[in-house]
């Protein structure tokens, strides 16, 4: 059994973006990326110091806003509007999720789509179902996509079961997996809360992702042997045993499943690094497109 390590592979792609920044920086370029945050919702604050941090070790130009969960629509259109005309700035992204009162959908709307560095608005969204490679792909199936490539496992012509259809993670990876080319080629089945018999659907696949959000609900009995599975799931459970009384699991559960198959991914340290990793090659990219 193979343990893909995300860890290991956000440092290459970090490494790579390392070596992109500084071709930028030789014609006197420099990526920067906005995070907006709005509330003081500890989850949400901890992922946007660690967005900012990257930033900062990579020599990325970093602005990181974090506005008051008062905050109204009109004024959060505002400081998306004023990064847009921001030049110095190529990726804007505002930490999910906001407080109820504001429209989320309406904000990723108003982000210019060539700064989206996130892939949320539609026009990124359109872009990815028609392949083309101007787009901004969601960073978190991106990431999913690079681990099947470092691990050297086919896609092509594979059963690739995604359980879970969200706009963030399973949907965009579905269209990544049956896209053409590397990573791709996967002949595809998206899973969700209404499946029935979803153990008989997931046992038909070789390749497993999942994004479901619940802990440890992917069992021994829903992966047939030597399948490859790829766990996105990110939950805290109780551990009254560990020092802050919590840890995280994934939506796999890791010993029985790991027993099974040929590959998995690890919850910390599979998924997770990747998506901070993507955001950086996504920015990167950002930069060199409003260039071009
Ligand atoms: P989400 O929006 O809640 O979507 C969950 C999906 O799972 C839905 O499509 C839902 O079906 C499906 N589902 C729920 N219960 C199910 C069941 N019993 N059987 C089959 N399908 C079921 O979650 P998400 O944003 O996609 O995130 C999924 C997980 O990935 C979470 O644990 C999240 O924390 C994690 N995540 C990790 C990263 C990372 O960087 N590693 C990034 C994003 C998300 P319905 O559509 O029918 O409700």
């Amino acid at each position: 059994m193979t343990l893909i390590s995300g860890t290991t592979v956000a440092e290459k792609v970090l490494e790579e973006c390392r070596r992109d920044i500084a071709a930028l920086a030789a014609e006197g370029k420099k990526p920067g990326l906005a995070v907006i945050l709005v509330g003081d919702d500890p989850a949400s604050r901890a992922y946007v110091r660690s967005k900012d941090k990257k930033c900062r070790d990579l020599g990325l130009h970093s602005v990181k806003l974090e506005l008051p969960a008062s905050t109204t629509q009109e004024e959060l259109l505002a400081h998306v509007e004023t990064l847009n005309r921001d030049p110095a700035i190529h990726g804007i992204l505002v930490q999910s999720p906001p407080p109820k009162h504001i429209d989320e959908a309406a904000i990723v709307r108003a982000i210019d789509p060539a700064k989206d560095v996130d892939g949320f608005h539609p026009v990124n969204v359109a872009k990815l179902a028609l392949e083309d490679p101007t787009g901004f792909v969601p960073c978190t199936p991106l990431g999913c996509q690079r681990l099947l490539i470092e691990a050297g496992i086919s896609t092509q012509g594979a059963n690739a079961v995604v359980v879970g259809r969200s706009m963030i993670v399973g949907k965009p990876m579905a269209l990544l997996l049956m896209a053409k080319g590397p990573g791709g080629d996967a002949t595809v089945t998206i899973a969700h809360s209404r499946t029935r018999d979803l153990a008989a659907v997931t046992r038909q696949a070789d390749i497993i992702i999942a994004a479901i959000g619940r802990p440890e609900f992917l069992r021994a009995e829903h992966v047939k042997e030597g399948a490859v599975v790829i766990d996105v799931g990110i939950n805290r459970v109780e551990a009254p045993e560990t020092e802050k009384g919590y840890k995280l699991v994934g939506d796999v559960a890791f010993d029985e499943v790991a027993a099974k198959c040929s590959a998995i991914t690890p919850v910390p340290g599979g998924v997770g690094p990747m998506t901070i990793a993507m955001l950086m090659a996504n920015t990167i990219k950002a930069c060199r497109l409003a260039q071009a």
